[in-house]
């Protein structure tokens, strides 16, 4: 694995160069930052779970017809993915108030939005990715006006299907993230937006549908401690893993796995 050539190091992913052309190795780390990278820790385990359950996640969504950058699971920690050109943008849909929406419009966290919303943050770490609207993605060219269209669509898809995917699970989808690229199929044809990054605790805020427990980063950010046995809690309620509560058993379990 070292002598593999990386093409990014992010906070808590590796991109190694693919064994083919137009493909990447995902590698997922324990690392877990949050504020800015201000706030950080290795938690054993996450990154295995976050790889077994982002593969569920971009399969399910594959069946149902979102193009996605996942190949296969390659490993307890990696999996192959398409080679796409990020598009700059980290796209988040609301079903209920909480985190910098509840902050930022003095909103309760756990109120039940109208309608799901789609925000747009352009993603730069220096800036603290800013949130920006339409305007501002025609405007600087960071999506064509086909492709924001896409995106907003797609986003909304992936939203209905996990909404119940997770309701199936008694978990509650209160907010993600996700990230679009544009795959190059041949070098003629235009690029086809397709869901890309990852699908985990660490992107979505996910409650328990009947105690309201948090599943997901917050217990990391917050401080609640318990942030594995949650991801992992999170994998037994999805049939991903058998095992719940023990990280020990979790590891081996997806170690014997592969
Ligand atoms: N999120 C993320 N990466 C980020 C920012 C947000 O995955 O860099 C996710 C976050 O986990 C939550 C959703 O996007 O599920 C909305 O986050 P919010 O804007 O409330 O920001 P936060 O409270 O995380 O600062």
């Amino acid at each position: 694995m070292s002598k593999r050539r990386i093409v990014y190091e992010g906070k808590a992913k590796i991109l190694y160069e693919g064994p083919e052309p137009g493909t990447l190795i995902q590698y997922f780390k324990d690392d877990t930052t949050a504020f800015d990278a201000q706030k950080k820790a290795v938690l054993d385990g996450k990154g295995v779970l976050n790889n077994r359950i982002s593969e569920f996640i971009m399969n399910q969504l594959s069946a149902i017809g979102i193009p996605t950058h996942f190949i296969r699971r390659l490993n307890m920690r990696e999996q192959l993915i398409r080679k796409v050109e990020i598009i700059p943008l980290e796209v988040v849909v609301r079903n209920i108030a909480a985190g910098s929406l509840s902050t930022r419009l003095g909103m309760p966290e756990g109120q039940q939005l109208p309608r799901p919303l789609v925000e747009f943050y352009y993603k730069s770490d220096a800036l603290h990715d800013p949130m920006v609207s339409e305007e501002h993605i025609a405007a600087f060219g960071w999506a064509t006006p086909q492709e924001y269209d896409d995106i907003i669509a797609l986003a909304l898809r992936v939203n209905d299907y996990m909404s119940g995917l997770f309701a199936g699970a008694g978990i509650r989808l209160v907010d993600f993230k996700i990230e679009f690229g544009r795959y190059f199929e041949n070098d003629h044809d235009m690029p086809r937006i397709m869901l890309a990054d990852e699908i985990s605790p660490d992107s979505c805020r996910l409650w328990d549908y009947k105690t309201g427990e948090k599943l997901d980063k917050d217990r990391f950010r917050r401080d609640l401690g318990g942030v594995t046995e949650a991801y992992a809690e999170v994998a037994r309620r999805l049939g991903i893993i058998r095992e719940s509560g023990d990280t020990d058993n979790v590891v081996s379990f997806t170690g014997g796995s592969k």
